[in-house]
């Protein structure tokens, strides 16, 4: 028998506040910005839910897809076209942000599910840039924002004649180099906040990244402007390096995941888990 994963994408809208009661106004502004609007902001949720289970050898599925919907669905329905804060009982003491909603989809959908049939990730998207996943590791979620910067580079080697760098990297060797919109996409991982809701908060991980971004790499021809590529060649794969290695000293134990995006057609990546979506 083998194992098998398998995703399922669910969409909802929904509208929520960040409000800690607990708090002066001031306090609920400083952290949470508009997010405190008493009216709540809306989102268009995207939410992909992975499952894993053995192939059954005779319908050749870890689970028919229509029971995944069912399932699942009557879970997202409740959700949406709601005032999160308000409409569902889960959100009096806690933070409707996508840590706590990837966790709280996470309980509700469990339970739900054959036997056999198991949890694996649930990934909720709050724009398409910035999401969380929860594994089902305790208070531990994954927070996640997509980042853009431009760059020029030459792929050249000096460990190769000319002739064979020409041969290795064809286009991509033209000396007077060539540019992209890399798109990178940085993971934390840290248990929830249990006031805020949050692993590390967006504004807090932003700062940190186009600051790098922005002192590193935007703008700047890789290979002629960026010590590090010296004395290697400006791939991808040296360039997530060079970001995992920037980020760690100032994300630390908490970086969790890089991904790095040259072109639409190809993408690398780096930490603990492969993950090809
Ligand atoms: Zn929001
Ligand atoms: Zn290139």
């Amino acid at each position: 028998m083998s194992f098998g994963y398998i995703t399922r994408r669910f969409r909802f809208c929904a509208s929520h506040r960040y409000w800690v009661s607990d708090w002066s106004e001031e306090r609920n502004q400083a952290v949470f910005g508009s997010r405190i609007s008493k009216y709540g902001h809306g989102h268009n949720y995207t939410m992909d839910v992975t499952l894993k289970g053995e192939v059954n050898p005779v319908t050749g599925m870890v689970i028919n897809l229509s029971e995944v919907k069912q399932i699942i669905g009557t879970v997202v329905n409740r959700f949406d076209h709601a005032f999160l804060n308000v409409d569902l009982p889960y959100f009096s003491k806690m933070q409707p942000t996508a840590e706590n909603l990837s966790r709280i989809f996470w309980r509700l959908i469990e339970p739900g599910l054959p036997a056999g049939v198991f949890l694996h990730r649930v990934r909720l998207y709050t724009t398409e840039s910035v999401f969380a996943e929860y594994f089902g590791d305790g208070a531990e979620a994954v927070f996640s924002k997509r980042f853009v910067f431009s760059a020029t580079h030459r792929l050249h080697s000096d460990g190769l004649t000319d002739e064979k760098n020409r041969e290795v990297y064809g286009k991509c060797n033209n000396e007077h180099g060539h540019g992209h919109n890399y798109e990178v996409i940085v993971s934390v991982k840290k248990p929830i906040d249990a006031v805020t809701g949050m692993t590390l908060p967006l504004k807090e991980l932003e700062r940190i990244v186009r600051d790098f971004l922005k002192t590193e790499l935007q703008g700047k021809r890789l290979d002629m402007e960026v010590a590090y590529f010296r004395d290697k060649p400006a791939t991808s794969e040296n360039l997530i390096h060079f970001i995992r290695q920037g980020l760690e000293e100032k994300i630390s134990a908490f970086l969790y995941r890089i991904k790095l995006k040259e072109t639409n057609n190809n993408f690398f990546e780096t930490g603990e888990l492969f993950d090809e979506q």
